[in-house]
């Protein structure tokens, strides 16, 4: 059987019997990875540190395309970040990015600018300020979104293509089934529309421009359970796969839990 070799993010791992493990990865060159690791807990093999969730790794396993489980040969570490484990904050901001991907249906096709922007996201998530973290997030999910082909329609209305967002003030009607805004004059009375303020779509129109746009974005006027309140029903509907995120659940826990 072949040896392939391939570099991802460890996106989760389950225990398998005695010793062994299996861990997903999203890699460069493969998409989705599924590897059997055997012997993975056991501590002569070193291998534990190594397969951690959200550490970004070497994988040198055994290929055989037909199969979905393949099997790991060797792993290295090429970066743990460890500025991210080591705070609650900047983990949950990890975990809610790498579970967005964990979650879609994405199969084993290469997406190399996907990857990248992960990696560019959670080496950003390690650095950024506090009060950037949730702004940063929108700006990934979006962009993830885009990469996969289901980015909303944020400036044009979905019906008449007009142009929306020139000096709109108040609030804009938002459809999650049709896939992004839509004008009054296109608005059907029975229709399901969401109502977000102009500037929080045009705020959600810069963060998919980049991630480098946070800052330009300017996160103390960002709200992102509005944001999310928007998105979410748009990805329920688009996103193969979506379901609400676990990590935003715990982190909001957290929070309250802190406030008491
Ligand atoms: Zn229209």
């Amino acid at each position: 059987m072949p040896l392939s070799k391939a570099e991802g993010l460890v996106l989760s791992g389950i225990k398998f019997g005695e010793t062994s493990k299996i861990i997903t990865l999203y890699t460069k060159e493969l998409g989705k990875l599924k590897l059997m690791v055997k012997g993975a807990r056991n501590p002569r093999r070193r291998l534990a540190s190594t397969l951690q969730f959200l550490s970004h790794i070497g994988v040198v396993f055994y290929l055989k395309e037909s199969r979905e489980l393949q099997f790991l040969s060797q792993a290295h570490l090429i970066n743990p970040f460890w500025e991210i484990k080591g705070d609650l904050d900047r983990f949950l901001t990890a975990s809610a990015g790498a579970e967005f991907i964990s979650r879609l249906q994405i199969g084993q096709e290469s997406h190399p600018d996907l990857f990248m922007l992960l990696m560019d996201f959670l080496g950003m998530v390690g650095n950024i300020g506090y009060q950037s973290l949730k702004t940063l997030l929108t700006s990934f999910l979006l962009q993830a979104s885009q990469l996969l082909g289901y980015g909303p329609s944020l400036s044009r209305c979905i019906h008449c293509k007009r142009e929306m967002l020139n000096g709109e003030k108040g609030n804009l009607l938002f459809s999650p089934e049709g896939g992004g805004v839509v004008c009054t004059g296109c608005a059907r009375g029975n229709g399901y529309y969401l109502k977000p303020s102009a500037d929080l779509v045009r705020t959600l129109r810069v963060l998919s421009s980049g991630l480098g746009k946070v800052d330009e974005a300017g996160s103390g006027n960002f709200d992102f359970k509005d944001a999310y309140q928007l998105l979410s029903p748009f990805w329920e509907y688009y996103a193969p796969g979506y379901r609400s995120l676990k990590s935003l659940d715990v982190w909001r826990e957290v929070k309250d839990g802190q406030e008491k």
